[in-house]
């Protein structure tokens, strides 16, 4: 499997690390959409949100968590974080990941 995701998790791929440990990586996205946009991947590979299951329930929750961490960190009050789950909602790489934007106004519904 070529997994660009994995590849950052396990450092075989360079990206701007922002945080680490042992089951989540995040990272600067490399074409941001927001003055700050990250983005926290499982170190396992889930292409998606649709193929966690039931053992992934902690690891799901860390995730969330570590965005808190990441905000809180960064001071950023408003933000936004978000997962395209499918080609049709905008997926682009098969390994879950949270995108985490603020900076700027974001319009609701989401485009
Ligand atoms: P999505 O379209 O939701 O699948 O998001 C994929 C995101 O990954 C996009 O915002 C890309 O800019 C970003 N991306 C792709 N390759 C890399 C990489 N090597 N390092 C950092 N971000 C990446």
């Amino acid at each position: 499997m070529n997994c660009i995701f994995c590849g950052i998790a396990d450092g075989s791929v360079k990206s701007q690390l922002i945080y680490e440990d042992e089951d989540v990586v995040a990272f600067k996205d490399l074409n941001p959409q927001a003055p700050t946009h990250l983005l926290i991947i499982p170190r396992k590979h889930i292409a998606r949100l649709s193929e966690a299951d039931e053992k992934d329930v902690l690891l799901l929750g860390k995730i969330l968590l570590v965005a808190q961490k990441l905000a809180r960190k960064f001071d950023l009050k408003d933000f936004r974080l978000i997962t395209n789950n499918g080609k049709g909602a905008g997926q682009s790489v098969d390994h879950l990941h949270f995108h985490l934007m603020a900076g700027r106004r974001f319009l609701w519904p989401a485009g």
